[in-house]
C-alpha cells in the first residue's frame, strides 16, 4: 500500500500542463499569476497633494508673508499655468502640484482673507512637505508582483493602479463529477427502501468549486459498465480532473476502475495506507487525471481534501497546494496506531495554551453527522505509538468546508 505521502506527489505529477489565460480583474481574485506583471504606467503619475492647502515654492515663502491665492487645483482638474513667486495656488488632497510650486502649506496652517494667505510666524513646513511625488509609489517598468503570486484583493488593486485591466493567471481547472451506484437518488429526491441519497455530488462540488475549480456535476450512473466507461470517455474529453465517486475497490459491484481501463485509461493506485479511505484510485483518461474517490462520505471527503483540492490548486499554480497540518494538545490519550495513517475526525478549541484537541469517540466514515460536527482531522500517522494526554498532535482545520 502506498503511504498518503508517496500518493499525494503521484496525484501532481499525474497532472497536464496548465492552461493559461487572461482574465478581467474582477474576476482574477484568488488566482495565481502565470508570469511577472510590471508597472505600465507610473504612480502618483504627477506630483500630487496629500493634503488639503496652498501650493507654494518653498523658496520664495517667509513666515509672516502674504500671498494672493490666484487659483485653485482639485482631484481632476489640474491648475492650468504656472505659479509666480510670492503667490500661491488653493490644492486638494490628489490635485496635480502647480508648475512652479513644490510645497503643500497645511489649510489649517495659514490666515485665509481677501483671496490671499498669511504664512504663519512659525511655520511649520519644509520643501517637498505634503507632495507625494510622481512615481513614489511605483514606476513604469517596475516589477511589481512575481509569477505564481496569489491575487488578493489588494494585489488586484495594484495591478489595475499600475494600468493593468486583466491578469495573466492559470485557467480554473474543469472538474467532472460522477457518482455512480444503483442505491442512489438525487438529493431532494424521496429514496425507495433500499435507496440512500447521493450527498457525494453536492459536497464535493462546493469544495472543488470553493478551492478554485470550474465545477460540472454529471450525477449518477448506473453500476453498469458500458454505461459508466461511456459516460467517463465522453466526460474525460472535458475535463482536467474526471472525479469518480464509488465502485472503486475491487468489489463484483465496483466497475469504475474496469471501465476506466476500458474506455483507454491508464491507472496508477487504487490503495493507500489510509483511514478513512484506503480504496482511492488514480489514473489518466486522456487528457484528464481521473480520480476514483470512495463511495463512503467521510472517506470522500478525507480523499478530496488529501489529493483532489492539492489538485486543483496545483492546476490553480499554487506552489503549496497541500493542507499545512497545525499542531494541538491532545485532552484524551490515544492507543498506538497501526500501518495506516488515521484521520480521525475531531474538535479543536482555543484553551488557554493553544489549541486542544478531542477526538470524536466514534470514527465511521459512513457518518455524515459526525464529520458535519467535526471541525479538524487529527492526524495519526502510520504506526505512530500511543499519544499521551496533553501531548501534541498535527491536525488539519477544515474552517468553512
Ligand atoms: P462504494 O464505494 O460504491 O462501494 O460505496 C461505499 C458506500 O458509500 C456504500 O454504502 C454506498 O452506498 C455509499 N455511497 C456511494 N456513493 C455515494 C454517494 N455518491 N453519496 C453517498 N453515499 C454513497
Ligand atoms: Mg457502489
Amino acid at each position: 500500500m502506498l503511504s498518503v505521502a508517496e500518493a499525494q506527489s503521484r496525484v501532481l505529477a499525474a497532472a497536464g500542463a496548465r492552461r493559461r489565460e487572461a482574465v478581467p480583474l474582477a474576476e482574477a481574485h484568488g488566482r495565481y499569476l502565470a508570469e511577472d506583471v510590471t508597472a505600465l504606467l507610473s504612480q502618483p503619475p504627477f506630483h500630487a497633494s496629500a493634503m488639503d492647502g496652498y501650493a507654494v515654492c518653498f523658496r520664495d515663502i517667509a513666515p509672516g508673508m502674504i500671498l494672493p491665492v490666484i487659483g485653485e487645483a482639485i482631484a481632476g482638474k489640474a491648475f492650468d499655468g504656472t505659479v509666480e513667486a510670492g503667490t500661491a495656488v488653493r490644492v486638494l488632497t490628489g490635485a496635480p502640484i502647480p508648475e512652479g510650486t513644490d510645497t503643500v502649506i497645511l489649510q489649517e496652517d495659514v490666515a485665509y482673507e481677501d483671496g490671499a494667505i498669511r504664512i504663519m510666524e512659525d511655520l511649520p513646513a519644509a520643501p517637498g512637505r505634503h507632495v507625494r511625488k510622481a512615481g513614489q509609489d511605483f514606476a513604469a517598468g517596475a516589477v511589481l508582483l512575481q509569477a505564481g503570486a496569489k491575487l488578493t484583493a489588494r494585489a488586484i488593486a495594484l495591478m489595475a493602479a499600475a494600468g493593468h485591466g486583466t491578469a495573466p493567471v492559470y485557467a480554473r481547472p474543469r472538474v467532472v463529477i460522477v457518482s455512480t451506484g444503483d442505491e442512489l437518488v438525487p438529493p431532494g429526491e424521496t429514496p425507495g427502501r433500499d435507496q440512500i441519497i447521493n450527498s457525494n455530488g453536492v459536497m464535493l462540488s462546493c469544495l472543488a468549486r470553493a478551492a478554485g475549480a470550474e465545477v460540472r456535476d454529471l450525477g449518477i450512473l448506473p453500476d453498469r459498465h458500458d454505461v459508466i466507461r461511456d459516460a467517463l470517455a465522453k466526460a474525460a474529453a472535458e475535463a482536467d480532473i474526471l472525479v469518480t465517486v464509488g465502485g472503486a475497490s475491487v468489489g463484483d459491484h465496483d466497475y469504475v476502475q474496469a471501465a476506466l481501463v476500458d474506455a483507454g485509461a491508464t491507472i496508477d493506485f487504487w490503495k493507500i495506507a489510509m483511514r478513512p479511505g484506503k480504496p482511492m484510485m488514480l489514473g489518466r483518461l486522456g487528457d484528464a487525471v481521473a480520480i476514483g474517490l470512495p463511495g463512503n462520505p467521510v472517506s470522500a471527503y478525507v480523499c478530496a481534501q488529501l489529493f483532489l483540492l492539492p489538485l486543483v490548486r496545483h492546476l490553480l499554480g499554487a506552489a503549496a497546494p497541500f493542507p499545512a497540518p497545525l499542531e494541538a494538545r491532545l485532552t484524551v490519550g490515544l492507543p498506538a496506531n497501526g500501518p495506516r495513517a488515521n484521520y480521525q475526525r475531531a474538535a479543536v478549541t482555543a484553551g488557554p495554551g493553544g489549541w486542544e484537541i478531542t477526538p470524536f469517540p466514534v470514527q465511521d466514515s459512513a457518518m455524515l453527522s459526525r464529520l458535519e460536527a467535526a471541525n479538524a482531522l487529527l492526524i495519526r500517522p502510520a504506526n505512530a505509538p500511543a499519544a499521551e494526554k496533553g501531548s501534541n498532535v498535527a491536525f488539519l482545520p477544515l474552517n468553512n468546508d
